[in-house]
């Protein structure tokens, strides 16, 4: 069985991390796929999926500090949309991540999230859920 849902997300600033685990979860649960497989992906080139902790902000936070500080908005880019760091960035950290689901919810440890990472916001983004099994 495979299910594919989309969902938009609207970020609020030019850098943004967001947490859309619940947004996933609710996805694998409307499946009712006990044991599976479940792939998230975002269409864009300047945006970006990780998993990482969700519940101290400050980790999101550091995540985009740092990553500002390794790829500055201007350094002499060739593309001349002036976004050049967004699209590194998107690259970087990469566009799907994968997720096993187990009791019909995603295995995920205990600070671990699916954080949907903005890096040339304000926008509105679409993101991608297939939730797949051999039921
Ligand atoms: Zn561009």
């Amino acid at each position: 069985m495979i299910m594919i849902e989309f969902f938009s997300i609207k970020t609020n600033r030019r850098e943004e991390i967001v947490d859309i685990t619940k947004r996933v979860e609710e996805i694998v649960l409307k499946s009712k796929i006990k044991e599976g497989l479940c792939v998230v992906f975002v269409p864009h080139t300047t945006a970006a999926l990780t998993i990482n902790e969700n519940a101290d902000p400050s980790v999101k936070r550091d995540i985009l500090d740092k990553l500002a500080k390794l790829l500055p908005m201007n350094d002499n880019y060739a593309h001349s949309e002036g976004n050049s760091d967004a699209h590194i960035k998107s690259s970087l950290i990469g566009n799907s991540v994968s997720l096993l689901v187990k009791d019909s919810v995603l295995v995920l440890g205990t600070w671990q999230g699916i954080l949907f990472c903005e890096f040339d916001g304000p926008r509105e983004r679409k993101v991608i859920v297939l939730v797949l099994s051999n039921e």
